[in-house]
């Protein structure tokens, strides 16, 4: 029997989670959230994916949407990073500006929501996009986080892969010009983030796949799934028996091979499923 696909919109108003209604009855809503529910409460092991938009209810800006970081200022390549010091320069000084505005950027109701499924043990782990360090923030364990684009809190050395602390960094940089380099080989040191252009992590996509490929529950949360790896994981996990859940403010194109598609706020929707 096919699976039961239901989608529906909801809206915040004045902190409210109401339903829009667009051809569909009043309370496809709570629908929709029951439906989750159930496939939650049914779940033995449930991967949760998250892209910006859990993170933009923490006031981060989607890097790639209009407005977002990367329409106000070009993004420095991998290999224009390696091979071109005044980049490196650049790449530094936004790092140390805030420019990225993750900056103090606090875990939000979400965040909170996740590491409550996490710590029940619903949740084994949790694949982000973001590198806001966010889900940690929020009390998910450090190892349960696979983060395929990196993590904007600290930087490695690129020649022997040593981690570097930012606030170790920042001052010979400002006050003295000083371009971070590994204190153990004298490597180029870059943040933790995969910039355009670098080779996705070999290690996380591993894990990321696996977990995708032995979950029952595949939960997306604040992505659009058009930019692989992202695009393909959703698949991985229903090819292999899984159900797909998708929470996301905008349609996706994977909403039809959903088995639920709630185009609502994140915290909203996760408020009322996870006690
Ligand atoms: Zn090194």
């Amino acid at each position: 029997m096919p699976p039961c696909r239901l989608s529906v919109n909801l809206e915040l108003l004045n902190g409210i989670c109401l339903p829009r209604v667009l051809g569909t009855p009043h309370n496809a809503a709570m629908s929709a959230i029951s439906r989750l529910a159930a496939l939650l409460a049914g779940s033995a092991r449930t991967v949760v994916f998250t892209g910006a938009g859990i993170s933009t209810e923490s006031g981060i800006p989607d890097f790639r949407s209009p407005g977002g970081v990367w329409s106000r200022m070009k993004p420095i390549d991998f290999d224009t990073f390696m091979h071109n010091e005044d980049a490196r320069r650049e790449a530094w000084q936004r790092t140390f500006s805030g420019t990225a505005g993750w900056v103090g950027a606090k875990p939000n109701e979400g965040h909170f929501a996740v590491a409550r499924l996490v710590d029940t043990g619903k949740v084994g782990h949790v694949i982000t996009q973001n590198v806001d360090n966010l889900h940690q923030d929020a009390g998910v364990p450090a190892h349960q986080v696979i983060e395929l684009h990196g993590n904007a809190g600290y930087a490695t050395c690129l020649i022997c892969g040593l981690r570097h602390e930012l606030a170790d960094l920042r001052d010979p940089f400002l006050e003295q010009g000083t371009l971070p380099a590994c204190r153990a080989c004298g490597g180029i040191v870059k943040s933790a983030t995969i910039s355009f252009g670098q080779p996705m992590p070999v290690e996380a996509m591993r894990r990321a796949e696996a977990a995708s490929r032995e979950c029952d529950l595949f939960i997306v949360l604040g992505s659009s799934l058009l930019v692989y790896p992202a695009a393909a994981l959703p698949m991985v996990a229903k090819s292999n028996g899984g159900a797909l859940a998708i929470v996301n403010r905008e349609l996706t194109d994977m909403d039809s091979k959903a088995d639920v598609a709630i185009h609502a706020e994140i915290g909203a929707v996760l408020r009322e499923i996870v006690p």
